[in-house]
C-alpha cells in the first residue's frame, strides 16, 4: 500500500534550531544504529521509521558502519526511501558518518581525507541517493593532521555531496579547531554528536557545551536512553529481547548493577510523578540544555518511538527535580 503520512505530523514535535545554523532539527531524532541490519526484519525496521516519521521526525541518523553487517543499515534506509520515503526527501535530514573501521587496509578507518571521500561515495550508492544532508567525522584521529580531515568534509560540502559538515566524539579544544578550520574555509558546521545521558556525563566537565555554544554548534546527543537503562525495560530485571541480554553490542548485563537499578528505581518514581515514562523523564534532562537540539534515540520497537515523542508532554523540569535527580544519581 502507498505510504501516506498523516498531513498533521508536524504540529506536536518541536523544531530547534541547531546552533546559529538556519538547520533545524526534532527534538527527537532517530538512530539506526541497532535493529536496522541486514540481520533484522525490514517490515519491522520499515514500522519504526514510518511510526517516526508519522510522529513528525524529520531526521534519521546512519553511519558507513551500521548494520550488522557494516553497511546493511544505510541499504535498509535506502530500501525505505525507495519504498516509502522518497517522496518525502526534501522533508528529511539525512545524516551518515565515516571514522571508524569500514574495510580493511590503510584506508578503510579514522580520518584521512583518502578514508572520508571513498566512504562518504559508498554510502550514497547504499543509501540511492545524491547527497545527505549531514556528513560527520565520527571520531577524533590522533594521526591525521585535522586540516587535512577538515579540508575533506570541506571539499564534500563544495562537491554537493552533503550540505552540512558535522563531527562527533570530539572534546572540547579539537571542536574549537574544528570550527575555526571550518569556518576558514566557510564549510558550514552545523552538529557535534556526543553521548549524553543521566548515566553519562563525561560532556558537562569537559566543557563542550560552552564551547558549541561559542561556535554556534548544536549537539545531537546519542545514547540519551543509556542504550535502555534510562527506560521501564530494566526495571524487573534484563529481559531477554533487550540489548543488554544480546551476545553482541555494547551494553553488557554486567552494567545492569544492583546500584543501577536502585538509581532507575527512583527515577522511575519521579517520572510517575511528573506523569510520564522514565524515557521521557531521561529525554526532557537531555534537552533541558539550549544548546542541545536534539536527542538522538534508538528503538527496538515502534512503541518505543511513540513513547519518546511524548518527552516534552509533561513541561520543563523544575529546580527542585533537577535537584532531586541529582541526588538520586550521587553515588
Ligand atoms: P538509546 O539510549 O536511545 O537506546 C536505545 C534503546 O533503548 C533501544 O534499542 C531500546 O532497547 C531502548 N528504548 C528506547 N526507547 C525506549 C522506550 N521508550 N521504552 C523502553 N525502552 C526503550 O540510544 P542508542 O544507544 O540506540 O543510540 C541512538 C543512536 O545514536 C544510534 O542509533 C546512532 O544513530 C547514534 N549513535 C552514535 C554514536 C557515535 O559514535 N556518534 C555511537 C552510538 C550511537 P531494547 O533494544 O533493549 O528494546
Amino acid at each position: 500500500m502507498v505510504y501516506s503520512p498523516p498531513p498533521e505530523r508536524y504540529d506536536t514535535l518541536p523544531y530547534r534550531r541547531a546552533g546559529r545554523s538556519g538547520l533545524k532539527l526534532p527534538a527527537i531524532s532517530l538512530g539506526l544504529w541497532h535493529n536496522f541490519g541486514g540481520v533484522d526484519r525490514h517490515e519491522h525496521a520499515r514500522a519504526m521509521v514510518r511510526t517516526a516519521f508519522d510522529g513528525g521526525v524529520t531526521h534519521f541518523d546512519l553511519a558507513n558502519n551500521y548494520g550488522p553487517p557494516p553497511g546493511s543499515a544505510e541499504e535498509t534506509f535506502g530500501r525505505l526511501l525507495r519504498e516509502d520515503l522518497a517522496p518525502f526527501r526534501d522533508e528529511l535530514v539525512v545524516s551518515t558518518k565515516a571514522g571508524y573501521t569500514m574495510w580493511p587496509g590503510p584506508y578503510g578507518d579514522w580520518g584521512s581525507r583518502k578514508y572520508l571521500i571513498a566512504s562518504l561515495d559508498a554510502s550514497l550508492k547504499r543509501l540511492g541517493l545524491d547527497y545527505v544532508d549531514v556528513f560527520y567525522h565520527h571520531r577524533p584521529d590522533p594521526e591525521t593532521p585535522l586540516e587535512e580531515t577538515m579540508a575533506a568534509l570541506g571539499q564534500i560540502v563544495r562537491s554537493g555531496r552533503a550540505l552540512y559538515a558535522a563531527v562527533s566524539n570530539y572534546p572540547a579544544d579539537l571542536t574549537r579547531r574544528a570550527a575555526a578550520l571550518l569556518r576558514s574555509q566557510g564549510t558550514p558546521f552545523v552538529l557535534h554528536q556526543p553521548r549524553y545521558s543521566m548515566f553519562d556525563r563525561w560532556l558537562e566537565p569537559g566543557g563542550l557545551l560552552p564551547a558549541l555554544r561559542d561556535e554556534g554548534v548544536g549537539a545531537i546527543v546519542f545514547s540519551p536512553l543509556a542504550q535502555g537503562l534510562l527506560t521501564d525495560r530494566y526495571l524487573r530485571g534484563i529481559p531477554e529481547d533487550s540489548r543488554a541480554a544480546s551476545a553482541t553490542g555494547f551494553l553488557k548485563a554486567d552494567q545492569v548493577t544492583p546500584q543501577r537499578l536502585a538509581q532507575i528505581a527512583a527515577l522511575n518514581a519521579l517520572a510517575q510523578e511528573r506523569g510520564q515514562t522514565l524515557a521521557q523523564l531521561a529525554l526532557a534532562w537531555v534537552l533541558r540544555h539550549p544548546e542541545v537540539t536534539s536527542a538522538l534515540i534508538g528503538a527496538s520497537r515502534p512503541a518505543q518511538i511513540t513513547d519518546a515523542l511524548g518527552a516534552l508532554n509533561a513541561g520543563p523540569l523544575g529546580e527542585d527535580e533537577l535537584a532531586r535527580i541529582e541526588t538520586i544519581l550521587t553515588p
